[in-house]
């Protein structure tokens, strides 16, 4: 089975609401919000993966530090973030 990457830039801003912040993480496949999303990289070079559950798609969505940290201390509902430790 080959899975297929989508990259993409964060579209959210800091006066963002939750729903869009998430928002910004759906599928670019099919749009099916993501269950889990794994944030990695160092100051600077922060990116988010996700793996789609519904179509398999690996999503991946580059940020700024600020929009890292919005994500880290947003309430996110069913969406689990996992921070790679190495980084933070
Ligand atoms: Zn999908």
């Amino acid at each position: 089975m080959s899975t297929t990457t989508m990259q993409d830039q964060a579209r959210f801003s800091a006066e963002d609401c939750a729903t869009v912040v998430l928002a910004s993480f759906a599928c670019r496949a099919c749009l099916a919000a993501p269950d889990l999303i794994s944030l990695k990289g160092r100051p600077g070079a922060r990116s988010a993966t996700s793996c789609c559950p519904r179509c398999g798609t690996l999503n991946r969505v580059t940020m700024s530090d600020a929009q890292a940290f919005q994500l880290w201390t947003l309430q996110r509902g069913n969406t689990f973030v996992h921070f790679a430790p190495e980084y933070w």
